[in-house]
């Protein structure tokens, strides 16, 4: 069902005592009475401490990656199975890092996709255009395949375990934020290309996303749109206050 979604993606940052250090700032400042879901996705090695920590707190864990195949000779890699054992029940797959410098093509975030959904995970789809498309006035194509070759082989039902995340790839760590307008636009165009090929139904229920230089004095703006449910958050994820300002921003 569509909700209210704040997720911090910590990326490469934070060993085991500094994410024990951000968990408990984030359990003293992020609200406990709000209706928004808020998730934190610490590096693989702490998710599991991570879950530990917020057994009782209203802050979720999700993994930043997995790979697609139940078990195997794939040194250096993470099964859904492994995710699932230590309770963590969401992943992110499509970040334009795992894009851009892993070489993750539409067709393999698909099976990705499969594997998590096999598993009963939720997945936070990301997808976005790079600058050259949007200078070139290909964002809406680009989008559209993405979609299409990532996701568009589900079936309905399979809906209710996806929430989309929008980042425009040009505005990831850069500081340059998509307008809220743009924003609003492409999250638009998002819903009607979901409602085009599943209906009205899939398409209202499903949460989007936006991921993009978010920070504590834009995201109230951003937030405000009607078709941008939340935020999937880089940077900032990282400041227990920026992060904590971010979520009372919805
Ligand atoms: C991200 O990496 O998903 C992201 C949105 O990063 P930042 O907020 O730092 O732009």
């Amino acid at each position: 069902m569509r909700h209210k979604i704040v997720a911090g993606n910590w990326k490469m940052h934070k060993n085991a005592e500094e994410t024990e250090d951000l968990l408990n700032e984030l359990i003293a400042k992020l609200p406990s009475d709000v209706a928004v879901e808020i998730i934190v996705a610490p590096t693989f090695v702490n998710l599991a401490s991570a879950v530990d920590h917020l057994e009782f707190t209203n802050i979720d864990v999700a993994a930043q990656n997995m790979h697609q195949a139940e078990s195997g000779a794939f040194t250096g890699e993470i099964s859904a199975d492994m995710l699932k054992n230590i309770g963590v029940n969401t992943v992110i797959l499509g970040h334009s890092e795992r894009r851009a410098y892993f070489h993750e093509s539409d067709a393999l975030l698909a099976s990705k996709v499969n594997t998590a959904l096999k598993h009963d995970m939720r997945v936070i789809f990301c997808f976005g255009e790079e600058l050259k498309d949007r200078q070139a006035h290909q964002h809406f194509n680009i989008v559209e395949n993405q979609l299409n070759d990532g996701l568009f082989h589900l079936e309905t039902k399979d809906w209710v375990n996806i929430v989309l995340a929008y980042e425009p790839v040009w505005a990831i760590g850069t500081g340059e934020t998509a307008t809220p307008e743009q924003a609003q636009e492409m999250h638009h165009f998002i819903r009607e290309t979901i409602n085009a090929k599943y209906g009205g139904d899939v398409a209202e229920d499903v949460s989007i996303l936006y991921g993009g230089s978010v920070k504590p004095d834009n995201a109230k703006e951003i937030f405000s749109k009607p078709d941008v449910d939340g935020g999937l958050i880089g940077g900032a994820a990282l400041n227990s206050d920026h992060f904590a300002a971010i979520v009372n921003a919805i």
